[in-house]
């Protein structure tokens, strides 16, 4: 080979290999659409669409514009768990009100052999999370001996708290199912920027049976999970509204 020629390709493999190690550095972070507590106030109604999420990660949990549902992002597909448990793919046009979403490269592996309950299985992670004052994102992939979730049916104006919307809200049950949590912890110093402790969302193998976890017994899985120090927050437009 030329040596001059030899000696462009070794700087272009230089500057592309390091190029990318600064891509993989600056995607480990979080971003954050609005905050929770905006959420819980009710400002249901964002301008993030599910195509603009898609930008900030490939794996990620949330909800749409009115309450519609349950968000859950994974491997690049934002995927919508409506009121009565089914799944279906959002739309790119989707807007989102409150959402949180990563590129998810796992550092630390765990596998689950015996049966666990939710209180077990949190017990577990607590035991697993290195630091309790960082952020984690969580991917729990199992089969399930049943599986509880929620999810909230599209809200009309004039919009109530959280708290009041909550107690309408749907409940799934889902026996002998196999499926991926989805979800972060969040550290209790940071509860009113988002949910404060484990949030999972649930989602089937079959990507067809979904929602906000409420309980769940697992049979066997694996845990993965990314420690992420690093957060991006875009605040929803909210100058008409008073947010407690
Ligand atoms: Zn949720």
């Amino acid at each position: 080979m030329n040596k001059k020629y030899f000696v462009f390709l070794l700087a272009l493999i230089i500057a592309l290999s390091s190029g990318c190690a600064h891509c993989r550095k600056d995607k480990a972070k979080i971003f954050q659409y609005s905050t929770v507590n905006a959420f819980y106030s009710g400002v249901y109604d964002g301008k993030l669409a599910c195509k603009e999420l898609k930008k900030h990660g490939d794996f990620g949990m949330g909800t749409f514009n009115g309450v519609d549902g349950e968000l859950i992002l994974l491997g690049k597909v934002c995927y919508q768990a409506k009121a009565d448990g089914r799944i279906v793919i959002a739309k790119n046009n989707l807007e989102i009100p409150f959402a949180t979403a990563n590129y998810f490269k796992p550092s630390i592996h765990a596998v689950l052999e015996k049966p666990l309950d939710l209180k077990e299985i949190t017990e577990y992670l607590d035991l697993l999370l290195p630091d309790k004052n960082s952020i984690f994102a969580i991917k729990l992939e199992g089969e399930f001996d049943f599986v509880q979730t929620r999810s909230i049916e599209k809200q009309k104006e004039p919009y109530t708290p959280f708290t009041e919307v909550a107690k309408n809200q749907s409940v799934s049950k889902f026996s002998g199912i196999k499926g991926t949590l989805v979800g972060y912890y969040f550290p209790e110093y940071m509860k009113e920027l988002n949910v404060a402790g484990y949030h999972l969302h649930f989602i089937s193998r079959d990507r067809k049976h979904g929602g906000h976890l409420l309980d769940c017994n697992i049979l066997k899985g694996s845990i993965e999970m990314e420690q992420v120090n690093k957060i991006f927050m875009e605040l929803n437009d909210t100058k008409n509204l008073t947010i407690k």
